[in-house]
């Protein structure tokens, strides 16, 4: 038998049950590899996944060529020398017959328009893309994606066979075949010509729909990711579902979303902006009061030019810093601040120096290791953080860099 005869989905992409002759099985790695006289089973190759179903009472995990031959990986060893029954997961091996033609077609459409080959195939388990080898533009995509889509509804046969050197000699074929012998060429009647050992529908239409989604520029070409048929129907239902919840959060009909969603990252905008100001005017005041209390009004000259406080309203880092810079930048205020506090699962410390015998970043290094912690900075101003837990909250962490700070006095 000739290797084109053994393989049967060669000849038949609907057939789903054969029966073939076990000629040998071996064990590897858990599973077994077991070959036959004869399969419809698909192995992996040319961008076409492998199909799954049984033989016999084993099921088929994986199907791959190795030294020409085909080999199915069961879960269980099957008798070498008898026939087993094989069938077909259809619902698998349907969807990749829609989604490899229709790839077909849409790589027909972007040469027969813009004369750009295809240099890559990939059929996924969600997505299925193409490599086109020139930079496009998404209004080409939309065009050949048309073009590709009328191909479908016009409903064209599409056959497979094996040609000769003299056929495939004057064929215009669309890439050159990647095999010497037993060149096979699927034709799309009226539109394409081309090599390829994977299974086809008997008709473009049954490719249902091609729906390009997606389209990324690479090295000099262009990745798309489109789905055929039921995908492409699944992907189209949860998109109309997504805009339509969209639409309804937004009390809005689907057309008015764009403006609707404008409207409201405009007001996010405005809304950030009076934040930051009045963010900004709350660390101001938090900053006096700070200072007040470290140094009441009307009393003696600051005691404590250094401050170190452990605060339970601030709970970011940045306003962290933010406050620090105040109170060290106020001419009444202290020159060292050491501020702490509890950012999410974290106790955050900033230190800011304007005393030219402590070095901030030191400090914040000292007293951040003794917790676990890490962090630096330049004699100025340091910054980091240590995890919260037993023996590190805000008010220890204070306590250790008082007896740091101790050590600079
Ligand atoms: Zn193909």
């Amino acid at each position: 038998m000739s290797l084109a005869e053994k393989r049967l989905y060669y000849h038949d992409s609907y057939r789903t049950r054969f029966t073939g002759v076990v000629t040998s099985c071996r064990e590897a790695g858990g599973r077994w590899l077991v070959r036959l006289d004869q399969t419809a089973f698909y192995p992996t190759s040319g961008g076409q996944p492998y199909d799954t179903g049984r033989l016999g009472p084993a099921q088929v995990l994986d199907v791959f060529v190795e030294e020409g031959e085909v080999v199915h990986a069961t879960d269980r060893p099957l008798p070498t020398g008898e026939a087993v029954e094989g069938e077909i997961d259809w619902e698998r091996r349907h969807d990749f017959m829609q989604q490899h033609c229709g790839q077909h077609v849409l790589s027909a459409s972007f040469e027969r328009l813009y004369d750009i080959d295809t240099v890559g195939f990939h059929l996924g388990d969600e997505w299925v893309t193409v490599d086109l080898d020139a930079e496009l533009t998404w209004d080409q995509v939309a065009e050949a994606e048309r073009l590709a889509n009328q191909v479908v509804w016009e409903d064209r046969p599409v056959y497979a066979r094996f040609v000769t050197e003299e056929e495939l000699a004057v064929l215009p074929l669309r890439r050159p075949p990647k095999v010497d012998e037993d060149v096979r060429v699927v034709t799309i009647e009226g539109f394409d010509h081309n090599p390829c050992g994977g299974t086809h529908p008997r008709r473009t239409g049954e490719i249902g729909l091609i729906k390009v989604v997606k389209m990324e520029r690479m090295r000099g070409g262009t990745r798309l990711t489109f789905v055929c048929g039921k995908r492409a129907l699944r992907v189209v239902q949860a998109r109309f579902e997504a805009v339509n919840e969209l639409a309804r959060r937004l009390s809005v009909s689907v057309e008015d979303l764009p403006a609707a969603v404008e409207k409201l990252s405009q007001e996010a905008q405005g809304a950030q902006k009076r934040m930051r100001v009045l963010q900004d005017q709350w660390l101001d005041l938090r900053a006096e009061a700070l200072v007040r209390r470290v140094a009441p009004e009307g009393g003696e000259p600051p005691g404590r030019p250094w401050v170190c406080e452990a605060l339970e309203d601030v709970d970011t880092a940045d306003s962290l810093r933010g406050l620090a810079q105040r109170v060290a930048a106020r001419e009444d205020g202290a020159t060292v601040c050491a501020l702490a506090a509890v950012t999410g699962e974290r106790v955050s410390l900033v230190v800011v120096s304007r005393d030219p015998r402590v070095d901030a970043g030191a400090v914040v290094r000292a007293a951040l290791e003794p917790h676990a912690g890490r962090g630096g900075g330049n004699p100025k101003q340091g910054q980091g953080s240590a995890p919260a837990g037993p023996g590190t909250d805000a008010s220890a962490v204070c306590d250790t860099v008082r007896r740091v700070l101790a050590s600079f006095a």
